[in-house]
């Protein structure tokens, strides 16, 4: 049984340092996929869908936290996820401000749209793109970073302030 972690400070540098990746690309993404007990998946499921946040975001919060305390592991990797997993059940607000910062749209400045020529998921919503279906490109300050948006998740148009109509020119 693991205390909570996420209300912890951040994790003491001195015996973590070690083992920590260099901080020279700290944007650097790469995708994973892996394979989870389906009751794991269950929980993370509807653990996303309560916050309406992807499943990835989740994972991702989870798996920082978990890689924290890594350094001290002696279970398997599985049973400290799932570990991870009850604690963050009872710590939603910490996990809801954390995944705020993680959200995937959040420092997209516009949206381009485009035709897709090779299959993508959407970068929101992880729904299946085909290629020569519309997608839309989002910009953000990261060159390196591709987001890919399907129309459901391209944000709406917010209502007019409705105190000065203006005129058509
Ligand atoms: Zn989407």
């Amino acid at each position: 049984m693991y205390h909570a972690v996420t209300r912890k400070p951040p994790a003491p540098p001195d015996d973590a340092a070690e083992d920590e990746a260099p901080p020279d690309s700290p944007r650097k993404e790469r995708v994973l996929h892996t394979r989870v007990p389906a009751v794991l998946e269950e929980e993370l499921k509807r653990f996303a869908k309560n916050l309406r946040v992807p499943v990835s975001n989740v994972v991702r919060a989870i798996l920082e936290d978990a890689l924290k305390m890594a350094d001290r592991a002696t279970g398997s990797v599985e049973d400290r996820l799932k570990d991870v997993v009850a604690v963050v059940h009872n710590e939603r607000e910490n996990l809801q401000s954390k995944l705020k910062k993680l959200d995937p749209l959040d420092d997209v400045l516009a949206f381009q749209p485009l035709v897709l020529a090779m299959p993508t998921e959407c970068t929101a919503c992880q729904s299946s793109l085909r290629r020569g279906e519309s997608g839309w490109l989002g910009m953000t300050t990261d060159p390196a970073r591709r987001v890919i948006v399907c129309g459901a998740c391209l944000p709406k148009p917010e209502p007019e302030p409705n105190n000065q109509p203006k005129e058509p020119s």
